[in-house]
C-alpha cells in the first residue's frame, strides 16, 4: 500500500462522514501510531479527538475470533469457516424456497466499505430477488436522500468541502458540527476568521456549535420547514429571488411559493410558528437575503424526523430561487454522519434503490439484470429498516443477516426491536465484537469481521470523494472480510459464477462499470474511468470526487450551477411541502419532549471508541440534559439520578441541569446500552415513528416524562 512519508500506510478514520486521511504507522506489536494525513483533502492533516485516539481501539480486547453457531445446547460453539458458511447457505436456502425471497433481509451498516456493501446489495437484490437490504443510514440520512431525489432527480450533493472555505454565510440546520463532524467544522472556523464569514446556527439546542454562531435560533422541535417557507416567502416579497435560474432550470416554484406562505407568509407567522422572536426571524431573513454566497448545512436535526424529507425541500427551495446552488461557496449541503453511508448510497445499499443510484423502474431493473446476469432480480423496493424489523416482530420476515451494525441499541423503539429478534428462525450476525446487545439478543451463528486496520477497500465522505481504506494489521484470528463472508455464502447458493471475487480491487471494478453501463450523463453517480484500474492503480489510488466519466475525466466538484439535473426535463422541482406538525402531542402523563443525539467523542453505540480511555474522558456516563425551571417543576437535580419514561420504555439516567437545553425538551445521547451501562438504551425510548417519503425514523421528539430515582 502507498506509504506517508515516515513509512506510514494512508487510510480513511473509522468514524464520521468527513472522511478524513489518516497516517498508521505499524509497531509490530498490533498497535499503530496515528497521525493526520496532510495529502488527504479532506483535513489535510487534522484529526478531531476520535480520529487521533484510534490507536487506542486496535487491541483484541472483546474481538470475535472465530465463527461460532448456536449448538442444541443453547450454547455459542466454535466450528469451522466451511461449516459456518454451509450452514447459512443451507439456512437461506431452505427459507427462501419455503417462504418466498421476502422472507429474509439484510441489515447493513455505514461502516461497512463499498465492497462490502456491493456484494451484499448484489446477492440480495439480483440472485434471492428480494430487495429487503436495508442499512443503519436509513436512521442517518435518508431524508436527505429523499430530498435530494424529489428536487434533483438524483442523490446528488451539489457542493464540496471548499464552499465552506468560500462562503460568506454559513447556515448549520440542526446540525452539532463542532462535536459531530469537527474537522469540517475546523475548516468552517477558519473561514469566519480568515475571511469573515457569518454563521447561523438553528437547533433547539443552544450547542457548543451555537457558541460560536453571531445568531442562534433555538426553535421549537420540528418547525424547520415553518422557517424556511417563511425565508422563501421573504425572499420573493423582498426582490432576493433569482428569476431567470427559476425559469429556466426549476419547475414548480409557484406552488411551493404559495404552500410557503400558508404555512408561515409573514416575519410575524413565522416567529409564531417557530417560537423564535420576530428580531430574530427578521434578522436571519435579511443576512440570508443580503448574502449570495450561503451554504446551508444540515444533518440529523433535519434529517432524524417523520417530516425529515419535507425539511430537507423547504432548504433545498431556498437555495434554487435564489440560485445559489452549485456554485462556490453557495449550496444546500447534507452533512453524513457515518464514514460510508454516501458509498452504501452509490451500490444500492437502501432498499428502495437499486446499485449505481438506479431506481425500482423497469428499465433499471432490466440494465442491473442484465449486467449482473442475474438470476431473480428484485422487482419492487424492500422494506426500510423501521418496516423490517416490524415485519420480523410479525413473523413474516424469519432469516435475517446483521452485517456490522447493533440494531438492539440503534432502532428506535429498540425493546420492541430485541424482541423482535428472538423470533427469527435464523439470525446471523458478522461482528468485530463477540458481545453487543444485537449479539446477545439471540444469535444464531456470529461470523468474525475483520475491523478497521485490517480491512481494505474504499469509503466515500460527505463530499462525493472516494478513499481508500487499507490494512495496516493482520487479521485478528479467524477475521476475514465482510465481502468475502457474503461471497462464500453466495457461491454456497449457486451462484458462485457472480461472486466469483478475489480481492476488494476486483469488486470496485465492477462497482465502477456498473456505474458506468448504459449511461450517457442520465445518472450522475458514474465512476466508469475507474473501471479498468489494475491491482496496483488501486492500490495506489488517491482521494477522487465523482464523477469521473469514462468520456469527460475532468474532475465535477460541483453540480447544478447551470441546470442539468438528473430529471426527465433536466429541471429541479420545488417541493411543496405538507404543514409541518410533529406526529404526537405531549400530554399531561408526557410534558416533555426526548431529542436524543451524540456527544463529541463517542461513536454510535460505542464498540470501538468505547475501547479508548482517553474518549471515556469527555463525558464519562449516560445522561439526560434538563432545563432549569423543568428540574425545578419536576424534581429533579443536578448529579441526581433521574428515570425517563416514553410510550415506548424507560431508562435512568444522571440528571444535568443546563441553560443549553430548551424548557420543554430533555436531550440524552445514544451511544450507551445494556453492554455498557446497565439500564441506559435510550434507544428503547424513542418512537418509531417515519418518515412517509424515506423512512426515517423521528430521533428528536418523543413524547416523554422525568421523575426523580
Ligand atoms: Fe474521523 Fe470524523 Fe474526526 Fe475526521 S472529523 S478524524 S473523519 S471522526
Amino acid at each position: 500500500a502507498p506509504r506517508g512519508p515516515v513509512g506510514a500506510i494512508r487510510t480513511t478514520c473509522a468514524y464520521c462522514g468527513v472522511g478524513c486521511g489518516v497516517l498508521a504507522t505499524p509497531d509490530g506489536r498490533g498497535g499503530a501510531a496515528i497521525s493526520g494525513d496532510p495529502e488527504h483533502p479532506a483535513n489535510f492533516g487534522r484529526l478531531c479527538s476520535k480520529g487521533s485516539a484510534l490507536g487506542e481501539t486496535l487491541g483484541l480486547e472483546d474481538r470475535l475470533l472465530y465463527p461460532m453457531i448456536r449448538c442444541s445446547k443453547g450454547t455459542m460453539e466454535q466450528v469451522a469457516w466451511s461449516d459456518a458458511l454451509d450452514h447459512v447457505a443451507s439456512r437461506f436456502a431452505h427459507i427462501v424456497k419455503r417462504d418466498g425471497p421476502g422472507a429474509v433481509a439484510f441489515y447493513l451498516s455505514g461502516q461497512l466499505l463499498t465492497e462490502d456493501y456491493y456484494v451484499a446489495n448484489k446477492l440480495m437484490k439480483g440472485f434471492i430477488g428480494s430487495a429487503n437490504v436495508d442499512t443503519n443510514s436509513r436512521l442517518c440520512m435518508s431524508s436527505s436522500v429523499a430530498g435530494q431525489r424529489r428536487a434533483f432527480g438524483a442523490d446528488t450533493v451539489p457542493g464540496c468541502y471548499e464552499d465552506l472555505e468560500q462562503a460568506d454565510l454559513l447556515v448549520l440546520v440542526g446540525s452539532n458540527a463542532a462535536w459531530c463532524h469537527p474537522v469540517l467544522y475546523q475548516r468552517m472556523l477558519a473561514n469566519k476568521q480568515k475571511r469573515g464569514a457569518r454563521m447561523v446556527v438553528i437547533d433547539p439546542r443552544r450547542t457548543d456549535t451555537a457558541g460560536d454562531a453571531e445568531l442562534f435560533l433555538g426553535l421549537k422541535p420540528g418547525t424547520d420547514t415553518a422557517l424556511f417557507s417563511g425565508l422563501l416567502v421573504h425572499l420573493a416579497d423582498n426582490g432576493a429571488l433569482d428569476p431567470d435560474y427559476i425559469e429556466r432550470y426549476t419547475g414548480g416554484f409557484d406552488e411551493a411559493l404559495a404552500r410557503a406562505r400558508s404555512i408561515a407568509g409573514s416575519v410575524g407567522a413565522t416567529a409564531l410558528a417557530t417560537g423564535l422572536s420576530e428580531q430574530d426571524v427578521a434578522d436571519f431573513f435579511r443576512i440570508f437575503a443580503a448574502t449570495p454566497r450561503v451554504v446551508t448545512l444540515y444533518s440529523q436535526g433535519v434529517n432524524q424526523s417523520a417530516q425529515g424529507t419535507d425539511k430537507v425541500n423547504a432548504i433545498i427551495n431556498c437555495h434554487l430561487a435564489t440560485g445559489r446552488i452549485g456554485k462556490p461557496g453557495a449550496s444546500p449541503f447534507s452533512l453524513t454522519g457515518q464514514p460510508n453511508a454516501m458509498g452504501g448510497r452509490e451500490v444500492g445499499g437502501l432498499a428502495n434503490q437499486l446499485a449505481a443510484h438506479m431506481r425500482f423502474t423497469p428499465p433499471d431493473i432490466d440494465r442491473v439484470r442484465r449486467f449482473w446476469k442475474a438470476s431473480r432480480i428484485a422487482t419492487h423496493e424492500g422494506l426500510k429498516a423501521v418496516q423490517m424489523f416490524e415485519a420480523i416482530a410479525r413473523g413474516e420476515i424469519k432469516a435475517l443477516w446483521v452485517i456490522g451494525t447493533n440494531p438492539a441499541v440503534s432502532l428506535p423503539d429498540a425493546d420492541a426491536a430485541r424482541a423482535a429478534l428472538k423470533k427469527l428462525e435464523l439470525f446471523v450476525v458478522s461482528e468485530n465484537v463477540r458481545s453487543n446487545d444485537t449479539v446477545n439478543a439471540g444469535a444464531h451463528v456470529l461470523l468474525p469481521a475483520q475491523a478497521w486496520g485490517e480491512k481494505s477497500g474504499t469509503v466515500t465522505n460527505s463530499e462525493r470523494r472516494i478513499s481508500r481504506q487499507r490494512a495496516f494489521l493482520e487479521p485478528a484470528g479467524e477475521a476475514r472480510p465482510d465481502w468475502w463472508i457474503v461471497s462464500e455464502v453466495a457461491k454456497r447458493l449457486g451462484f458462485g459464477a457472480a461472486f466469483d471475487f478475489n480481492s476488494a480491487a476486483d469488486i470496485f471494478r465492477e462497482h465502477a462499470a456498473l456505474s458506468a453501463f448504459e449511461n450517457s450523463g442520465g445518472r450522475d453517480f458514474d465512476i466508469g474511468a475507474l473501471q479498468s484500474l489494475s491491482d496496483q492503480a488501486f492500490d495506489a489510488l488517491t482521494p477522487v470526487q465523482w464523477p469521473t466519466r469514462q468520456d469527460n475525466s475532468q474532475p465535477q466538484p460541483r453540480f447544478f450551477a447551470n441546470g442539468g439535473f438528473f430529471s426527465s426535463d433536466f429541471k429541479a422541482r420545488f417541493i411543496a411541502p405538507e404543514i409541518p406538525a410533529l406526529r404526537t402531542e405531549t400530554t399531561a402523563g408526557r410534558p416533555l419532549r426526548l431529542n436524543t443525539g451524540r456527544i463529541r467523542d463517542q461513536w454510535h453505540t460505542m464498540t470501538r471508541s468505547g475501547l479508548s480511555p482517553r474518549l471515556g474522558q469527555h463525558l464519562p456516563e449516560p445522561f439526560v440534559e434538563v432545563h432549569p425551571d423543568d428540574a425545578l417543576k419536576f424534581g429533579v437535580t443536578d448529579g441526581s439520578f433521574a428515570r425517563v419514561t416514553t410510550d415506548h420504555g424507560q431508562c435512568t439516567l444522571k440528571v444535568v441541569v443546563s441553560e443549553r437545553q430548551q424548557r420543554g425538551m430533555l436531550f440524552a445521547p445514544i451511544h450507551w446500552s445494556e453492554a455498557t451501562a446497565t439500564g441506559s438504551r435510550v434507544g428503547a425510548l424513542v418512537a418509531p415513528f417515519t418518515d412517509p417519503f424515506s423512512g426515517q425514523p423521528e430521533n428528536k421528539a418523543t413524547p416523554a416524562s422525568i421523575t426523580p430515582y
